[in-house]
């Protein structure tokens, strides 16, 4: 019997391995972690199939060390899931089990026991009670146990009869009673009575029938809701019918900014057992939380982009909030997107899968329009909310305060004085992106990276927003010595400051990721905005996802005009998205909401279609401009990012690359490179790309393993830093 080990290592492939030497009382299975011998060390891995023979050679064979696991950790579907991800982007396939796996148990500890530490009463206990006449402590322990029959919490003991420790310990010497696991208790025994939600208008309720109709089957549908459309209430009924069922569901959300909100809304109206996966908690209520799925026990679970990987037996729908999202892309290590995953498993699972947006990726859109998803939409705002009136503000030539034009200024006294909400959205951080000398010139720049440094004030700190250099701010002009240092351009530091002179009698908060690093503080600055407390709101693209506040009014987008004019082909598609979601921010409730956009281009056709006719027909031009410039959705592309310390060695590398590729390229594929990254050195790295690029999939997918097995075996490749993006996002 030979045992197949995807190793937890950077080489691709798997490897061969004999059963464990020495006896185990254990069988070993799929899915199970091993400790392996390869070349001289011992490395961790997972047993990933049972074969009759290999080809290796059998003096070569070598006998599992040892075996971590008594029970398989993932299934066989979720083997088949996460190893089909590694071949479609190219990984390791080790590192990328070992990268679903809870932190803890990518080392070779043995997974948590389940439930918490408890005591309960033996047999002999059972029938022995009366005997206790002499022991009253003890009495009372054991009575209480009695009355449970799976035993109690050493937390509920102590809770009902202070420390018992003595007369446990008492117990258990006498054989009457035993230490035990208690299962955790289910969150909802604590719950409020839940709530019900409002009724479904008819967009809603034709979106939840024709997804209720597919359960039991694959399909994937696209939920086209504009933002306050209700799209979460067209989850929520899914979702009860679906649990109700007894089956599992995985919902998927950008950021964990989102869950607290969204958790409790599901709280109150689903009386299903729930866990979170995000990586704001704690490792090991992590693998709690991924134990209770993989058990079966969690009905429902909400995560982030690795939740899409956890272990759900009984898996009978997937939903994807916000699909368009970036942080959906793990953009380091495994290269994933779970999104594109989300549909990949609901295929396997036979289950339907639902993307969710109010700005669909043009690639949803794409997949939309070839039928391959089928499109939901919800074309107006639930409970009669007006959608928001989008306005471009042309600010050529006008004298600004704050960033902000007399237009702009007017509408927010006006929106204020009315005790309605203002969010102002600037989407950079800290006071001002450059420090400069007003005498020489000087500009401060990042020593490690092509980058300048950005100004924070409160801190007193340069700061390099891309390696995290910190430096203290100067005194003088490093270079003149002069002392006439200023801050040029503005982030949301100053906005803050200069608003607060502006409108010194209205109470404002920042929300950006300096001033929401202490843990709580975004949930409560967001909870304060939302009830109304807060008149004036400003802050990054923190503020533009999902929340929902309903007194805001008006909504000024200071500067976005990069976004047009971007180096990367996406820098559109980014910007609408962005603005139509900061604008659903405004005018929720029954307050209609305006949004202004100011803007130095004002007759940018993008810009003007966007605001005349709405996201889908700027989706639709957009897509028309990929179409004619051969680019994705309408071919794809993978990119080879390499860096080095000295100079030359990553383009040299990229070059001896592209030269691999073109001999084993085939009809279709276009090497494209290499060129210098956008920011060519970073964190003292000198940073390259190479694109790949092909109008179709399959010669795509099967160039890439003929090419990086060529790659891998250049000589000198250890020395650079080297890895490749299948489906690249972002060209940084
Ligand atoms: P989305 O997820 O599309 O942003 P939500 O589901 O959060 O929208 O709904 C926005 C608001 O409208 C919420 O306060 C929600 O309770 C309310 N709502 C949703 N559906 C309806 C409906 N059919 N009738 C009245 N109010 C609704
Ligand atoms: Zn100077
Ligand atoms: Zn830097």
């Amino acid at each position: 019997m030979i045992f197949r080990v995807a190793v937890d290592a950077p080489l691709p492939g798997l490897f061969d391995y004999l059963p464990v030497a020495s006896r185990t009382a254990y069988t070993p299975a799929p899915g199970m972690r091993v400790l392996v011998p390869l070349g001289r060390s011992q490395r961790m891995g997972m047993i990933v199939e049972l074969a009759g023979r290999t080809d290796q050679a059998p003096d070569r064979l070598k006998p599992i060390d040892s075996l971590l696991d008594q029970t398989p950790l993932l299934s066989p579907s979720d083997l088949e899931l996460i190893l089909w991800a590694a071949r479609y982007y190219k990984h390791p396939p080790g590192e990328a089990l070992f990268s679903a796996l809870p932190v803890r148990l990518r080392r070779p500890s043995p997974p948590l026991e389940d439930g918490e530490p408890g005591w309960r009463l033996t047999p002999e206990g059972r029938r022995g009670i009366a005997c206790l006449t002499r022991a009253p402590k003890q009495a009372l322990v054991a009575r209480l146990l009695l009355d449970s029959s799976i035993g109690l919490s050493t937390s509920e003991l102590r809770l009902r009869l202070g420390d018992c420790r003595g007369a446990l310990g008492a117990l258990a010497t006498r054989g009457l009673a035993e230490p035990c696991r208690i299962a955790s208790a289910t969150p909802q025994s604590a719950r409020a009575p839940f709530k019900s939600g409002p009724g479904l208008n008819d967009d809603q309720r034709h979106a939840v029938d024709s997804v209720r109709e597919a359960l039991g089957g694959f399909r994937a549908f696209l939920l086209d809701g504009v933002t306050g459309s209700g799209k979460t209430e067209v989850y929520i009924q899914l979702l009860r019918t679906l649990l109700a069922s007894g089956r599992q569901a995985l919902l998927l959300v950008p950021e964990i900014g989102l869950t607290p909100q969204l958790q409790r809304r599901l709280a109150d109206r689903l009386d299903f057992p729930t866990v979170a996966l995000h990586s704001a908690l704690s490792a090991g209520d992590r693998e709690r939380a991924w134990r209770c799925a993989a058990a079966g026990d969690a009905a429902l679970v909400l995560g982030t982009r690795s939740a899409v990987f956890v272990p759900l037996p009984r898996l009978g729908l997937i939903l994807v909030d916000e699909e368009h999202d970036l942080s959906f892309k793990q953009q380091d290590g495994f290269r994933y997107s779970a999104r594109d995953l989300a549909v990949r498993r609901a295929q396997q699972a036979g289950c339907p899968v639902v993307l969710g947006s109010a700005t669909p990726a043009l690639e949803t859109l794409h997949n939309a329009r070839m039928g391959r998803y089928r499109r939901l939409e919800l074309p107006v705002r639930a409970g009669g909310a007006l959608p928001p009136e989008l306005l471009t503000l042309d600010i050529r030539a006008q004298p600004l305060r704050a960033g902000l034009s007399p237009v702009l200024l007017r509408m927010m006294r006006e929106q204020l004085a009315n005790a309605n909400q203002v969010l102002l959205f600037l989407n950079r951080r800290g006071f001002a992106p450059v420090l400069t000398c007003h005498l020489c010139g000087w500009v401060g720049e990042c020593p490690h990276c092509d980058a300048r440094l950005t100004l924070h004030l409160a801190a007193n700190r340069l700061w390099c927003h891309h390696c995290g250099l910190i430096r203290s701010v100067p005194g003088n002009c490093p270079e003149c010595k002069g002392s006439d240092l200023r801050p040029l351009g503005r982030g949301t530091e100053r906005l803050e400051a200069e608003l607060r002179q502006l409108f010194p009698d209205t109470r404002l908060v920042r929300i950006d990721r300096d001033s929401t690093r202490r843990k709580g503080e975004l949930e409560r600055l967001l909870e304060a905005a939302r009830r109304g407390e807060i008149p004036l709101l400003l802050g990054t693209q923190m503020l533009a996802k999902g929340h929902h506040f309903p007194g805001v009014t008006l909504v000024g987008i200071l500067d976005l005009d990069q976004g047009l004019y971007g180096a990367d082909f996406r820098a559109p598609e980014r910007m609408a998205q962005l603005v139509v979601q900061v604008a659903g921010r405004a005018g929720r409730a029954q307050r209609p909401g305006r949004v202004v956009l100011q803007t130095r281009h004002p007759d940018h056709p993008l810009l003007v279609t966007l605001q005349q006719q709405g996201y889908a027909t700027f989706a639709d031009a957009a897509l028309e401009e990929r179409r004619q410039a051969g680019l994705p959705p309408f071919s794809y592309q993978a990119l080879m990012r390499a860096d080095s310390s000295e100079q030359e060695t990553a383009k040299q590398f990229l070059h001896r690359a592209a030269h691999e590729a073109n001999a084993c390229a085939r009809k279709g594929v276009n090497i494209l490179g290499p060129i210098p990254a956008p920011m060519e050195v970073r964190a003292g790295r000198y940073r390259a790309h190479l694109l790949v690029q092909s109008n179709l999939r399959p010669p795509l997918t099967v160039f890439l393993d003929a090419w990086l097995t060529r790659v891998r075996a250049l000589r000198g490749v250890a020395r650079v830093r080297w890895s490749l993006d299948v489906d690249p996002q972002e060209m940084l």
